[in-house]
């Protein structure tokens, strides 16, 4: 409308928008480095602040207050550093869009005074002219700043959307087959495996377990027993072979179907932050109290539970923080002894215990294994050599494997160095 009634004050407003433009973008694109670099110091802040909260224990335990207080100020000085730099180059960016703002007011003004002095545009004209500006400052001036706004909302979205972004490692098959898993016969087939970009764990590595079969697992830590259970569960995939159940690939069926046929006492059980009954009663929701408490009482954790003023009813702290090992160990025992499935796993999970305890609840789980699938890690022996087969692993091979007195009986095994540790220890002990 402008250039219609003055051609060289309408392209003075337009040269003017088109610079105003372009150094606004020039600026929000800087910044939005900025505010990435910004964003990222301010998870690491909190990374480490959750981080020296959960190990309070060793803050205390090395006197490191002062060394953690220091660690924590690191991380805010430089997230302050950097916000700090984002706010400046902000008003930075403020600063010349309004420098622009003045220099075309006058420019402006100069050339339409100019103008009408010699007779070329009316008043009228610059009055228009001066809605048009005043339009354009104000229009320009949200549209710079909402675009800042949108690209800090950018910058704040890009690690969540990084985390949403990542493949899923494991996934149900699209076409899930229908679970056939009964007895629970168990073969792992020339499996390979990586966690990560670590190194590998597993090199064609097979195992075969019959349905019903006991098999101990020993050897020294960081062997890979643990993850043979973890790939059972299908926690991770294997990279390459396949581990069958009653003749079906895991991989084949759903994870939840998967998993609801085995039983699994990890190594570190970890309890929610509810009463001990619903903990035990989270292996099978529908399970009436006196199921609930029939499996605690074969776990021997029933023993402890009544002596607790609430007694099932008490709160276990988050994680479980308020039990002990041991007695978070006989919680989980009872779950898996609730959950009733027909394959069972149990990683270390008496190694908690003191040997008494671990005596009765021996008895309690061979009640449990009877007439299923078993898989038991475990570092005392003696927790294991009534199996129906021993198997030792060592960097992710299998070593020896046989029954308790075969083993024995290998000069120079493995399985016969470890007893004689052991029964050694216990002998002079
Ligand atoms: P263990 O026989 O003591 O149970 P694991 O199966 O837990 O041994 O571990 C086998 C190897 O895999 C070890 O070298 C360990 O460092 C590595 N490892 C275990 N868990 C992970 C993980 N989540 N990420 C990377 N490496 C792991
Ligand atoms: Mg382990």
């Amino acid at each position: 409308v402008l250039t219609y009634f003055s051609t060289i004050l309408g392209m003075i407003l337009l040269v003017w928008l088109l610079l105003y433009i372009g150094v606004t973008a020039f600026f929000v694109k800087k910044k939005f480095q900025k505010d990435l670099l910004e964003s990222a110091a301010n998870s690491r802040t909190t990374g480490v602040l959750a981080d020296a909260v959960t190990n309070v224990l060793n803050v205390k335990m090395f006197a490191s207050q002062a060394r953690e207080f220091s660690y924590f100020a690191d991380a805010t000085d430089i997230e302050e550093k950097r916000r700090r730099d984002a706010w400046y180059f902000q008003n930075l960016q403020f600063m010349f869009q309004g420098y622009f703002i003045a220099i075309f007011e006058l420019v402006g003004i100069f050339a339409a005074v100019s103008l009408w002095l010699n007779g070329s545009i009316s008043a009228g004209t610059i009055v228009l002219m001066q809605i048009y500006i005043f339009t354009s400052f104000e229009v320009g001036w949200n549209i710079g700043r909402n675009f800042t706004r949108v690209m800090r909302a950018f910058a704040e979205a890009k690690e969540m959307v990084d985390i949403f972004e990542k493949p899923i490692a494991v996934s149900d098959p699209k076409q899930p087959e229908e679970c056939r898993i009964r007895k629970g016969e168990i073969e792992i087939k020339q499996i390979s495996f990586t966690y990560g970009k670590g190194s590998k764990v597993f090199r064609d590595f097979s195992l075969r377990v019959k349905a019903g079969e006991k098999v101990g697992l020993v050897g020294p830590s960081g062997s890979g027993k643990s993850t043979i259970t973890k790939l059972l569960l299908r926690f991770a995939d294997v990279q390459s072979g396949e581990i069958l159940i009653d003749g079906q690939n895991i991989a084949h069926i759903r994870q939840n179907d998967l998993r609801s046929q085995i039983a699994y006492v990890p190594q570190d059980p970890i309890l929610f932050h509810r009463t001990l009954i619903e903990n035990i009663r989270y292996a099978r929701p529908d399970a009436a109290d006196k199921d609930v408490i029939r499996a605690a009482k074969l776990a021997h954790a029933d023993e402890f539970i009544s002596l607790f003023p609430q007694g099932y009813d008490t709160l276990v702290g988050e994680r479980g923080i308020k039990l002990s090992g041991g007695e978070r160990q006989r919680v989980a025992i009872a779950r898996a002894i609730l959950k009733d499935a027909p394959i069972l796993a149990l990683d270390e999970a008496t190694s908690s215990l003191d040997s008494e305890s671990e005596m009765y609840i021996q008895d309690a789980l061979a009640k449990l294994m009877k007439k299923r699938t078993t898989i038991v890690i475990a570092h005392r022996l003696s927790t294991i050599m009534q199996m129906d087969r021993i198997v030792v692993i060592e960097g992710g091979r299998i070593v020896e494997q046989g029954k308790h007195k075969e083993l024995l009986k290998v000069k120079q095994g493995r399985y016969q160095k470890l007893w004689e540790i052991q029964a050694g220890g216990f002998a002079t002990a």
